[in-house]
């Protein structure tokens, strides 16, 4: 290519491009590493609004929306999250919408709103299209999973660790892996079962020994919290003493305070009561700071523990007045929450049939419910490719209705309409198995028979052709036949391309058409 090619194109499209690319490169960046965001995300976002492109403009926002929230500048986050959700709304950006619904769901959560975080967890992946990224996917699955695990439906919290599990093991993401295993260690441990916690922590550290792969706070606060299930304190806090000198990345804007109030819990029971209190008083100071105000209600609850282990009773009290003063409200947003887990739930499932109602409604007829053209383009390549991959042949077939003009010309156009959907029946009755019957437009209709060579579907298309020239047409038709003229086709091994096969069949079919019509040509 020549430099003044090159400059043919418009200097802008190739930078945009590049722009995006690089976004979609910091979005699928696993969570710990959100200290190295900022800055390009930074650049981007400048150079996008130079640009005047917004959608990305946006995207960079959000992620910066994402390192506020994981430093905790929460407030800012969730502003910045809000701001995004407005514009992907009115610009009907189902992308953006599913990005800016999971940093608010990370927002709420951080605030204590269980009910609001649950609600963008669930919007996160209903937003979700099938085209997506599998890192992406598998990040909003497990912010679902936190989500309905912290307003108590365990059960469909695993669930959504699971599915994003065997993504991320299918996709050889680790760090995903090693986090959705947390996620069910967590959800093990409130259930008591230190057995099947252990064998998934156990998994965690075959990752790690594998892949090199560093736990991040998360993954240390509940592996600490497994030991505290054994009683193991020291255990604890060789786990956790290195999160708190910010030795390992701190992948959530409250995993150190979860680590931290995880000390204190182990440091009173292991009777270490001065060290447990600098453990709360440091806690308390850095709730505080970020506005973490459900950790905080449960450091006061182990504040209260801990003025009781020590006799200092009045004390207990009052500071488990406290703890039920700043619990009541979120607890009673708590209760409300896990009564519309299930409904949200149920709401995302229905969100996601209605879109797969309406992906299949673009890929049908109207007339005939057979899949369209439109169907063809996209599934017959595919067809094709996995045809290649396997060595196996696949043939094509177009069938033609014979002088169709005249059940329209001598009956009617209506008539003519309940032929199509008589015909299109009988295609469908043809094609059990893998096979598909569709219209390509009028009255031909290809069929597609993958694994089939040609002389087997010739036959078959010989029955066919037989069984729509018997059918008891006389109430629609009177004593018009109905016959079809078919020419088939056949890649032996998948190759050729869709436009090569159906020319090829095109021409069978015109010779079938010249020989006399109501017959099969191969
Ligand atoms: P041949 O045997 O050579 O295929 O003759 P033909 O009359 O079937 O072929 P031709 O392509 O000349 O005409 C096809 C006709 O199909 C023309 C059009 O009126 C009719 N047709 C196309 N789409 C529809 C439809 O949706 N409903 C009805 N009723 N008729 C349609
Ligand atoms: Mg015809
Ligand atoms: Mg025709």
């Amino acid at each position: 290519m020549t430099t003044e090619t090159a400059n043919c194109v418009p200097a802008g499209l190739d930078e945009l491009g590049a722009l995006a690319a690089a976004v979609a490169e910091l979005e699928s960046r696993p969570s710990s590493q959100f200290r190295t965001l900022r800055e390009p995300a930074g650049e981007i976002r400048r150079r996008a609004e130079e640009l005047g492109a917004e959608e990305l403009h946006h995207r960079a926002d959000l992620l910066l929306a994402s390192v506020d929230l994981r430093e905790g500048r929460i407030g800012e986050g969730g502003q910045t999250a809000h701001r995004v959700q407005a514009w992907a709304e009115r610009h009907n950006s189902p992308y953006l919408l599913a990005r800016a619904h999971r940093q608010l769901s990370v927002f709420y959560r951080y605030v204590g709103d269980f009910s609001d975080g649950l609600k963008h967890a669930v919007q996160a992946v209903a937003h979700l299209t099938e085209d997506i990224p599998v890192t992406i996917r598998a990040q909003h699955l497990m912010s679902l999973s936190v989500a309905l695990e912290e307003t108590g439906s365990r059960v469909e919290g695993d669930r959504r660790a699971q599915e994003a599990l065997a993504l991320t093991m299918a996709d050889g993401d680790h760090e995903m892996t090693s986090l959705a295993l947390n996620n069910m260690v967590y959800s093990a441990y409130e259930n008591g079962d230190e057995a099947g916690a252990r064998a998934l922590v156990a998994q965690m550290h075959e990752i790690q020994a594998r892949t090199g792969h560093r736990f991040g706070a998360n993954e240390l606060d509940t592996m600490a919290r497994v030991e505290l299930m054994g009683g193991h304190y020291d255990a604890v806090e060789a786990l956790l003493t290195p999160v708190l000198a910010d030795l390992v990345a701190a992948n959530e804007g409250d995993a150190v305070a979860e680590c931290q109030l995880t000390l204190a819990l182990a440091r009173r029971l292991a009777g270490r009561y001065p060290e447990a209190q600098a453990a709360i008083d440091a806690n308390l100071r850095l709730c505080e700071e970020r506005g973490l105000a459900a950790v905080r209600a449960r450091v006061r609850e182990e504040q209260a523990a801990l003025y009781a282990a020590t006799g200092r009773f009045a004390e207990a009290y009052e500071e488990h007045r406290a703890f039920h003063a700043e619990t009541a409200a979120l607890q009673s947003v708590q209760r409300e929450a896990r009564a519309r887990a299930l409904q949200a739930v149920f709401e995302a499932n229905e969100a996601r049939r209605a879109s797969e109602h309406f992906r299949e409604m673009a890929h049908r007829d109207a007339l005939t419910g057979l899949y369209n053209r439109r169907y063809l383009n996209e599934r017959v390549p595919a067809l094709l490719l996995e045809a290649a991959a396997a060595q196996q042949p696949i043939t094509l077939a177009i069938v033609d209705l014979d002088h169709f003009k005249r059940v329209n010309d001598t009956l009617s156009h209506a008539t003519g309409d309940t032929v199509l959907q008589h015909v299109a029946e009988l295609l469908e009755e043809a094609m059990p198995g893998s096979g598909l019957a569709a219209r390509m437009g009028g009255e031909e209709f290809l069929l597609v028979f993958p694994g089939i060579g040609l002389e087997e579907a010739a036959d078959r298309c010989e029955r066919l052709r037989l069984r729509i020239r018997a059918h008891p047409w006389g109430p629609i038709t009177g004593t018009l036949p109905v016959t079809t003229s078919i020419g088939v086709t056949t890649s032996t091994d998948g190759t050729g391309t869709l436009p090569s096969l159906l020319a090829e069949a095109d021409r069978n079919l015109y010779t079938a058409k010249h020989a006399g019509r109501d017959r099969v040509v191969f």
